[in-house]
Formats: structure tokens, sequence, C-alpha cells
């Protein structure tokens, strides 16, 4: 079967020469490596780990967003891997932990088309996480608030202590199922991470993650600028204001009715 990485002993507990030996780009590998840990930031894994979110994966909205569903399961990923050559058969014809999944895979394929395996799980994972970012302003389901922050300038610090704000906010109002929104990618990244990590916005996210555990649910959402546009304007505004705040502005009615109509 295999050859050279994926031969049998790789596929042995312990053995980890499938990832460390994979001639793919550093980052593959550590993404391989943290599917094997099972500490890929999927909404299950934050469930797991006590984080209060709702896990229904926001490409399909009907299963939980496991490792497996988000590689493998869910149509998006089944989209992606049907534009590949890959042997079908081999890449779905596994049923067990992600880690076992990727052993197999390694194990069935020749080292090529194994390591054009892990670049496409890779790109793949990135493309959902991409795909499942709207254009647009959604309402939330019944029950449930959406909050919209957005730091006005484009640097992670501004996006994260304005999402400290958003959340304190919330919970002042005393709302149980919250949605976070907000168009800075990074900060939503290191929201959903469960991993704490050493940047300089790592305390404010600490501070967040702190703040959401007193709620029933909470999921962190990516939106693009061009759905974000209520908090972008209001941001910019208190930016010019003296007070460093605003309170209701006329000037963003017009953009709240458009960005209303376009969902009603
Ligand atoms: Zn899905």
């Amino acid at each position: 079967m295999g050859t050279n990485i994926s031969s049998s002993s790789s596929i042995q507990p312990g053995n980890w020469s499938f990832i460390l030996g994979a001639k793919v780009p550093h980052r593959v590998r550590v993404f391989a490596w943290r599917v094997c840990r099972g500490i890929l930031p999927t909404l299950s894994n934050l469930h797991r780990r006590k984080c209060q979110v709702m896990d229904i994966c926001p490409c399909c909205e009907m299963h939980a967003e496991s490792d497996m569903h988000i590689l493998l399961e869910c149509d998006m990923a089944r989209q992606i891997w049907s534009l590949s050559d890959l042997p079908w058969g081999i890449i779905a014809g596994w049923h067990g932990s992600a880690e076992a999944w990727i052993r197999h895979v390694a194990f069935s394929l020749d080292s090529v088309d194994y390591q054009l395996f892990l670049v496409i799980a890779c790109l793949g994972m990135k493309i959902q996480s991409a795909s499942s970012s709207s254009t647009t302003w959604n309402p939330p389901p019944n029950g449930v608030v959406k909050v919209n922050f957005d730091g006005a300038m484009l640097s992670n610090m501004c996006g994260v202590v304005a999402a400290r704000e958003a959340i304190e906010l919330v919970a002042h109002g005393g709302w149980q199922d919250v949605i976070l929104e907000g168009d800075c990618a990074q900060v939503i990244s290191k929201l959903r991470n469960p991993c704490t990590d050493s940047s300089l916005i790592s305390s404010v996210v600490y501070d967040i993650k702190l703040l959401c555990s007193c709620f029933h649910s909470v999921s962190f959402s990516h939106v693009m600028r061009t759905g974000n546009r209520v908090a972008h304007t209001l941001a910019r505004l208190a930016t010019f204001s003296l007070e460093g705040s605003v309170d209701h502005p006329a000037s963003i009615i017009p953009i709240l009715v458009a960005e209303y109509s376009a969902v009603a």
C-alpha cells in the first residue's frame, strides 16, 4: 500500500512520522497535529471545554461542528474533496476519530497523494471558515441576542477591546443566549480558540471568555465589513466625538433601515 511516510509502522500509536515526515508547509503539519490532538477550534471542541457556545455548524446549520464534520462530513467539505482526484473511497472510508482517519489515509495513499490530502484538508477548513462569514447582517434566532462590535481602527487591540465592551453591555442587560459578531477575523478566531495564546491581546481575550462563562450560551460570529456597517459607523463617529462615545445618532438610521430591509 503506502510508501515512505505511509509505511505500516507510521500507523502505530506514538509514531508521528506520518505528520513530521510529510513534505508539506509547516503550517499544514501544525494543522494535522492539531487535528490529531483534538484541539482544532471547532465549535464542538469549544463546547467540550465548557465554553458556553452553540455548536451547530455555521455552514450547513444541521449538525454539530465536530472535527470530522468540518473535515469530511459537512456538505461543504464533501464539495471541496470532490474537486480533487483523490480516491473518495479511501478519504471517506473511515469512521472513527480524526487522528485515526489521518493515520488511515497516510497508510492507504502514496506519499504524494497523502501530502495533497493534508494540504486540501487544511485549505478546506480555511475555506469553510471564510465561507461561513456572511457579507450581510442577519438577525439572530428567536430568543438570542446578537451584539455587533467594531474597533474603528484597523488593529486587533481596538477590535478586542470593543468586543469586551460589547459583551459587558450584554451581561448588564441580563441576556443569556448571545451571539457576539464582528468583522475582525483574528479577534473572532482567538475568541473561538480554546487554547490561550501569547499575543498582545491575549489578556483581553481571556477577560471576554471569563465574562462569557456567565451566559447560558455564546457563539462568536465573523461577518464581513459590509455586514457590520452599523457598528462600524458608530465606532467611527465615537472616534471623532469629544466624549469618545455617541448616543443613537440620526445618521445611522438609513443604514439600519437598509440592513433591516435586506433581511425582512
Ligand atoms: Zn456542516
